[in-house]
């Protein structure tokens, strides 16, 4: 199995580069900012819960974030591997994640982190807050908190897999076919492997 974490600050083009993973490598793409977003758009208890943090542009509790992972990931047992994309984005997070994939007899191959400055995030977050319906995109002052967040809570887990050896930075910028390219770079390695 291959298991990627694609990692990078709001907005850094996540969703975009792991929809074309999915076409090449056939792995199952799990979003947790996506399973929240069917949650609240179908008002279930989760979706009501994690609404109060998400509107502020905060973290949804750990526990809920994981119980909601460990659910999606068990209901698709049958795949080439995973990508994580907005998960870990705490310690305790990525604590649970090794966990959980070393009880399935797998782990992590590499975390792969897409890098794009703050003011280019700001303009690409606004501008898609035009079109997606998000309303945490459509206020500067909650995009800029979530900047903050990421950068307080979440790139720490950066250097978490870095001491494994399995952090790999990408540079964000350019095109997208560009930008997968250099993505595909490295899951060629891992798949030949
Ligand atoms: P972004 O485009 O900001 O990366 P996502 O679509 O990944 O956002 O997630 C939207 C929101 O859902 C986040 O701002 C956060 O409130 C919540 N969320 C998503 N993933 C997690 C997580 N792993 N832990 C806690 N909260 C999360």
């Amino acid at each position: 199995m291959i298991n990627i974490i694609l990692f990078g600050p709001p907005g850094s083009g996540k969703g975009t580069q792991a929809q074309k993973m999915v076409e090449k490598y056939g792995l199952l793409h799990i979003s947790t900012g996506d399973l929240f977003r069917y949650e609240m758009g179908n008002n279930t208890p989760l979706g009501i819960k994690a609404k109060q943090y998400i509107s502020k542009g905060e973290l949804v509790p750990d526990e809920v974030t994981i119980g909601m992972l460990k659910n999606k990931v068990d209901a698709n047992p049958m795949v080439n591997g995973y990508i994580f994309d907005g998960f870990p984005r705490t310690e305790t997070q990525a604590i649970a994640l090794d966990e959980f994939l070393k009880l399935k007899g797998t782990s992590i191959t590499s975390l792969l982190a897409l890098e794009v400055d703050d003011e280019e995030i700001v303009k690409r977050i606004l501008n898609r807050g035009e079109t997606s319906g998000r309303t945490d995109d459509r206020d500067e002052s909650i995009i800029r908190n979530r900047i903050e967040v990421y950068s307080q809570e979440t790139a720490p887990i950066f250097d978490y897999y870095a001491l494994k050896d399995k952090s790999i930075k990408i540079a964000g910028i350019g095109g997208i076919d560009e930008i997968f390219e250099r993505i595909s770079t490295i899951l060629d390695t891992f798949v030949s492997a």
